[in-house]
This record gives structure tokens, sequence and C-alpha cells, in this order.
């Protein structure tokens, strides 16, 4: 068997090199440590994750005891360990901007004959826009906006790695990152008899069309004068009968790829379905993302989600062709698997197995739709919130930088369709952004918010 394409990660310490490491590995067996110069050994974890598969190494050099300088032993390490690797990446810290040690570094990765990407760790927020621009200078191409500690960027990174690995060229996808905001700003209370707006994406051939057709119970889509149906129109009403209760519920499917014409040019179709998932979910409260059980979970479909999500929308994912998935148990508990640790924002997301052919899964991808529309639209009283934030705060006071305090006075949820929500209280931009996630992991699990796109400010008096 052909070794494993090989990724070493490179930087200078406290970079994120190990926190990059695990992040794609999945399981927390490297040494993080906040103490620059921890030395440690080289470590190998293998990745199998959107249809590629590697090892990546995350090398222990470039300490600088001495600071600017290079201790020769450790380059040597290092440059041992690139020796056969199929690229470099290499890891500045974005916050922190360019140092003299990233220029050596780079200076050296320039002679070593190894195709090296360049990753921009820590570029959550926007704190790290400047250190991406500064990036650009070391010559190694596009910075990869990157955080470990989020999840954010993987996507990127593994189109960017894709080429190095499968020796193919870099498809130009021109997918943009959707601009924040324009979502929910105004509120009703929501009216959970309301038909709800559900738009179904996914790739080409996933199988969105008959899965349409299946679901309206006519070939209307088919056999429509397709040359009249315009972008912007697009969409039908009809009742499901929810098996549960035998009561009707109204459903509005939007705007949906399998419902419009389709593409002519076939290498344009991966674009197309980036494209017409952006257009869809700007009218859809829940967005079904099919996928193909003969295919598996590929780059394409992570990304289509972590844009349903960024748009604030709730999202499901529904393996479809379930008829003829091979290993069908193997196969979901892979693409759980992969949701929960491919992208942070989609852990614990709903996974139904559908077939739009038998009929399979499709009541249980509906109740699903409707149940993560009533979280998406929840809202939590002030005072159940409270007790909840007092018990987590307790449980787990904030660190005390410089030995001041960060105090954390209380919550309140701004806003439903998605879930917004505020806190209040001191010195907040110390928050460490570990102590963010820890309130908003409990906000989705305990508040029963599940994997539905969460947002959380924080807000010190002025
Ligand atoms: P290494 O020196 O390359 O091994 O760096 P580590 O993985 O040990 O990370 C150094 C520090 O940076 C740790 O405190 C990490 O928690 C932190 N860190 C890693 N990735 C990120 C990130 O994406 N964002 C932020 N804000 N901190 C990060
Ligand atoms: P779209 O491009 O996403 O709209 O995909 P289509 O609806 O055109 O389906 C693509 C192909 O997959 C067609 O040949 C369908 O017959 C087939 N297909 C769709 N759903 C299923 C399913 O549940 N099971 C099986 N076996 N085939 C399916």
């Amino acid at each position: 068997m052909r070794p494993l394409p090989q990724v070493v990660i490179i930087g200078r310490p406290n970079v994120g090199k190990s926190t990059i490491f695990n992040r794609l590995v999945g399981k927390r067996i490297a040494l993080v440590d906040d103490q620059p110069g921890v030395t440690r050994d080289r470590r190998y974890g293998d990745v199998s994750l959107l249809g590629l598969d590697f090892q990546v190494v995350d090398t222990a050099g470039w300490e600088d005891e001495e600071p600017d300088t290079l201790p020769g032993r450790m380059r040597a390490q290092t440059e041992m360990s690139l020796k056969g690797a199929d690229v470099a990446l290499f890891v500045i810290d974005s916050r922190a901007g360019l140092t003299p040690l990233d220029e050596e570094i780079a200076r050296w990765l320039r002679g070593q004959n190894v195709p090296v990407l360049l990753l921009a760790n820590k570029a959550e927020g926007r704190s790290g826009d400047d250190g991406i621009m500064e990036a650009y200078a070391l010559g190694f191409g596009d910075p990869i906006p990157f955080s470990a500690e989020h999840g954010l960027g993987t996507v990127d990174l593994f189109e960017a790695l894709r080429p190095h690995i499968e020796g193919e060229e870099l498809d130009e996808d021109e997918f943009e990152e959707p601009a924040e905001g324009g979502e929910g700003e105004e509120e009703e209370e929501h009216d959970s008899s309301a038909p709800l707006s559900l738009a179904i994406v996914g790739r080409p051939n996933a199988g969105k069309s008959t899965l349409i057709n299946r679901l309206l119970g006519e070939d209307r889509l088919l056999t429509g004068p397709e040359a009249g149906i315009t972008r912007d129109s697009i969409s039908v009403d009809w009742q499901w009968t929810d098996p549960a209760t035998g009561e009707p519920r109204e459903i509005k499917l939007v705007d949906t790829a399998g419902m419009r014409k389709k593409a002519k040019v076939q290498d344009k179709l991966e674009r197309l379905s980036v494209a017409d998932a952006r257009h869809a979910i700007d009218y859809a409260e829940v967005v079904v993302l099919l996928l193909d059980a003969t295919r598996g979970l590929e780059v394409q479909d992570l990304k289509i989600a972590n844009l349903v999500l960024e748009e604030g929308r709730a999202l499901i994912v529904a393996v479809n062709k379930w008829d003829i998935a091979e290993g069908p148990s193997a196969l979901f508990n892979g693409i759980r698997t992969a949701l929960d640790e491919g992208l942070a924002q989609l852990k614990g997301v709903p996974l139904v197995a559908v077939s739009a052919i038998t009929g399979k899964g499709l009541d249980q991808m509906l109740s699903a739709a409707f149940e993560v529309r009533e979280a998406w639209s929840r809202r939590v009283s002030t005072a159940a919130l409270n007790r909840w934030f007092e018990q987590a705060v307790d449980a787990n006071p904030p660190p005390a930088p410089g030995g001041k305090r960060i105090k954390l006075r209380y919550i309140t949820q701004s806003s439903t369709r998605p879930p917004r929500f505020v806190i209040f209280g001191t010195r907040l931009t110390e928050l460490p952004t570990s102590y963010e996630r820890y309130l908003l992991n409990g906000i989705r699990r305990e508040l029963g918010f599940g994997a539905v796109p969460v947002r959380l400010t924080l807000k010190s008096p002025k």
C-alpha cells in the first residue's frame, strides 16, 4: 500500500500547532501548553476527512530560547520531518502578526523544496485581519484564515491541501464568505402553526428533484415548463400530515436548485450548487442539506452547511439514496463523526437517513425540520436563562488575568430566529475565547438549542 501523504505542521512556538494537530486528528492526544518553548516529540496522526486521507506531523522544532535565533538541533529535527513531506503547513499567529522568527522560518522554508501552505491561525472574529494582511508579504500566496480553537477554516484548508494530496489542479471556486448581519434584526413572536419555509439544497445529483417530487407526490417539477421558471419566484405550498399527531402541517418549499432548470454546463455545476444554496437559504427558516449516500460527505457539502449556519439558518443533514447505501451503519456513523469533528458549529446537527425513491425517513426528516424551527425560534425566559448562567459561572468561574477578576453579571436573549444572547459584565475584552465557547456550548446543550446557530455578544458598560 502506498504510504499516506504527509502534511508537516511548522511554526514558531505558541502559534497553535498542537491545537491544529488536535483539530485535524480529532482526538485530544497532543499536549497543548500556554508556555512558549515546551519541548515535545514529533507527533503523527492520521486524518481521514472530507475525502482526504493523509498523515499529519506536528513538529517540535523552532524553540526560541534565544529570541530570533534558530537552535541548530531543532532546525535539524524539523528538516528531518520535512523529508518526504508532501506539503508543509506553515502556521502563523494572525493576532500577534509576523515576528522576526516567522520571517526566518519563511526564509528557511523557501529553500526546502516542499510546497508551503500558509495558515493564519487564531483568525476568529476580526482580530486577525491585520496579521493576515501582513502574512501576504511572506510570499507563500494567500494565507488561509483559520481558527483551531473555533474550528473555522477547515473547509478552506482542505481545499488548499487537496491538490497536493491528490495531485489535482485547484478548481477556482469563486465561493466568498458571506457577510454577517442582516438577519433577524426585528422580530415578532413566532407562531408555530405558520407555514414552515424549507429549502432543500445539495450537490448536483444528490436527489433534490426526486425528493421534492416525492414530497409533493407528483411529477410537476420534472415535467414543468422549465424555461419559464424564474429565479426569484419559486415556492410551492403543500401540506404534510404529521404521523405523530395526524395533524396537517403547512410547508412552503422555497427556491431550490432541484426546482429549477438544470444547468447545462457540467463543470459549472459545483459552483452553482453553492450559489443556489445561498439563494435558497435567504428565503428559508430551515435548510435540509441533502447528501448522496453513495458519495458520503464531501467538501462541497460542508461548505454549504457552513454557509447555512453562518447565515443563521437552522440546518438538517439528510443522507439520501439510503436504499442503495453500502455498509449503512458504518456510513451513518462516519458521517456523524465527520460532522461532529469537522466543523465545530456542526456538532450535533440533526442527521437523518432518507430515500427519495422509497420514501424512507421522509416523515422523520420533516419532523426534525419542525423541531429545529422550534429551537431556532425559541425564547428562554430571562429568569431561567440567568439561573443557568449563575450555575455555569459558579461551576467554572472566569479567569482573573493579572489578578483582576472578569465579572460576568447577567445574560439576556436579545432575539430569536436565530437565537442571540448578550452577556453584560466588566473586563469582557479579556475573556478568553475558550470561556466564550464554554458558555456557548452550555447554551446549546443545557438550554436545548442543539446545533441551531447561536450568537453570543459580550457587553461592558462604557
Ligand atoms: P504550539 O506552540 O504551536 O504548540 O501552540 P499551541 O497549540 O500549544 O497553542 C498555543 C496557545 O494558542 C494555546 O493557548 C492555545 O489555546 C491558543 N490557540 C490555539 N489556536 C488558537 C486559535 O485558533 N485562536 C485562539 N484565540 N487561540 C488559539
Ligand atoms: P438533483 O440533481 O439533486 O436534483 O438529483 P436528481 O433528483 O436529479 O437525482 C439524481 C439521480 O439520483 C437520479 O438518477 C435519481 O433517480 C437518483 N436518486 C435520487 N434519489 C434517490 C434515492 O433515494 N435512491 C436511489 N437509489 N436513487 C435516487
